[in-house]
């Protein structure tokens, strides 16, 4: 995802790596290359300046996003180019003194802070992701006001809060019987801040805010085949704060449940109803898909279609992404069996269906009684019969009632 990879290059890291594994390739770098080390070496020290040109802007994560984005001319271009000498970089990083200093000087901590970044789910559907489209969504967001460029009134209008010495906290003291109590609290003055501004010096346009409320429309394109939890960056569209790095937004593909489809990985499933007679002797089916296509499925004559079948479409799945080859299409048959008044002429599928299957015969002299089925009722009945069958995969299940009563008072 970044522009060009050379400064992670000089460093020997990958575009992914973190704060600290950047900090190790600079240090390893950095006193192999040092010019101290190598003067019979011309060539260590270019390569010790580029080493450590490429730490200084990926070390700060202001320059490390220009960088990513629009690689070194987007540095030049943002100005942030220049500053910090390739030595007095390394002194700094290695607290002052050249070799054996002390290592993990926090280049973040002094480095520049970050606006948070606008978490935002995206809603979209199966039809969505299939197809890909391209959401507008508009924000509101804090920039920095133009009346003012962030200053928030007239130039020389802010002032130090008074009441708190510009601290944005105040030292409140409380008699609690023979003792004093202590205690900071929030500054009202200045609303924290630490700054003061003139009613009458305050900027008209912000109000002395330094930031105004601005709406933006992003165009956030969901690509073919993304995937749900997908996260796509804007970076720099976030909020805006004086002397504060821009934050970013963030999307995160909020896949909606689907009427008819449900999706794994490339793959989807479909649950079809069909009768009795098709599931028997054939029919068709008809599946609407995600691009306004219909589907016609042929379910051929004398090839029985079993209830909880699994059939497959092969690519009529989802389109993967980035490569847009495509996923299967997973049928499971529910067979619909008719209801008792829906049948006629049952003799005659005695010519259609093989025979019955032989049942097991009572020896001559056993006792024979005779037995009608009767339905389960509903409730709990129901719900043992339904335990029975699926093998009791809930021990609970499987105890009779009152049996753990009986074990308590054993007890
Ligand atoms: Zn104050
Ligand atoms: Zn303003």
């Amino acid at each position: 995802m970044v522009k060009e990879t050379k400064y992670y290059d000089v460093l020997g890291v990958s575009p992914g790596a973190t704060e600290a594994e950047l900090k190790t390739a600079y240090k390893k770098g950095a006193l192999k290359h040092h010019p101290d080390k190598n003067a019979h070496n011309p060539d260590a020290a270019e390569k010790f300046k580029d080493l450590s040109h490429a730490y200084e802007v990926l070390s700060d994560p202001q320059k490390r996003q220009l960088y990513d984005q629009f690689g070194e001319e987007g540095l030049e271009q943002g100005g942030a180019g220049g500053g910090m000498q390739a030595e007095d970089l390394f002194a700094q990083f290695f607290g002052g003194s050249a070799f054996g200093g002390m290592f993990g000087g926090g280049m973040r901590d002094t480095g520049p802070k970050k606006a948070r970044t606008i978490l935002h789910p995206l809603k979209v559907t199966l039809e969505d992701i299939y197809r890909g489209k391209v959401s507008k969504l508009a924000l509101k967001k804090s920039v920095i006001c133009g009346g003012c460029d962030g200053i928030g009134g007239k130039p020389g209008s802010v002032k130090q809060c008074a009441a708190c010495g510009g601290t944005g906290k105040r030292t409140m003291m409380r008699q609690m019987g023979p003792m004093i109590q202590r205690f900071v609290v929030e500054c009202s003055d200045c609303d924290r801040t630490g700054q003061v501004i003139n009613e009458r010096d305050r900027c008209k346009r912000c109000k002395g805010n330094k930031v105004v409320i601005e709406r933006k429309v992003l165009h956030v394109h969901v690509d073919r085949g993304v995937k749900p939890g997908h996260k796509i960056d804007f970076r720099g569209e976030g909020d805006q704060a004086p002397g504060v790095v821009t934050g970013d937004v963030q999307f995160e593909i909020d896949q909606q449940p689907h009427p008819r489809f449900q999706r794994k990985d490339d793959d989807l499933f479909y649950h079809a109803d069909i009768d009795l007679l098709t599931a028997l002797a054939g029919g068709s089916l008809n599946i609407e898909h995600l691009d306004d296509r219909w589907l016609t499925v042929a379910i051929a004559p004398g090839e029985p279609i079993t209830p909880g079948l699994i059939k497959v479409i092969k690519g009529q799945g989802m389109p993967s992404y980035r490569h847009h080859d495509f996923g299967n299409l997973y049928i499971q048959f529910n067979v619909k069996f008719p209801e008792g008044e829906q049948m006629q002429n049952l003799e005659l599928l005695e010519k259609v269906l093989p025979p019955r299957m032989p049942q097991p015969q009572p020896p001559a002299d056993s006792m024979v009684e005779d037995f009608a089925l009767e339905d389960v009722e509903e409730g709990r009945e129901e719900a043992r019969a339904h335990g029975a069958a699926m093998g009791g995969d809930d021990e609970d299940d499987d105890i009779p009632p009152g049996t753990e009563r009986m074990q308590c008072a054993s007890q």
